[in-house]
């Protein structure tokens, strides 16, 4: 890595320089050196893309108003049914000790 090395550009078959980089182009047809290794990257840029979009509801900048109110909607009822689950975990916990305090 570092290095320029002579490379046979796999597209125009000209000798060209490379530094070693996924990004390093031809200095003749401007084609990528290293296609393979340069679409896997790309290809690990949006598989990660792809999961982020995945995530639940996530909001992306193509959307429009009303997907992204929908989305901010259900995301909002989301994390109200949280707080009922929440709410009423502390309820049936106070019922419980009520109990105990009635019982003893
Ligand atoms: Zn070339």
């Amino acid at each position: 890595m570092g290095q320029v090395r002579e490379l046979k550009c796999p597209h125009c078959g000209e000798w060209t320089l490379w530094a070693g980089s996924i990004d390093d182009r031809c200095l003749y047809c401007d084609g990528f050196l290293e296609p393979q290794r340069f679409s896997r990257e790309v290809e690990k840029k949006i598989l990660k893309e792809v999961v982020k979009e995945n995530d639940y509801l996530f909001i992306r900048p193509t959307d429009s108003d009303l997907k992204r109110q929908g989305k901010l909607f259900l995301n909002g009822v989301r994390w109200v049914f949280l707080y009922i689950q929440v709410v009423f975990f502390i309820f049936i916990s106070i019922i419980l000790v009520l109990i105990s305090i009635i019982a003893a």
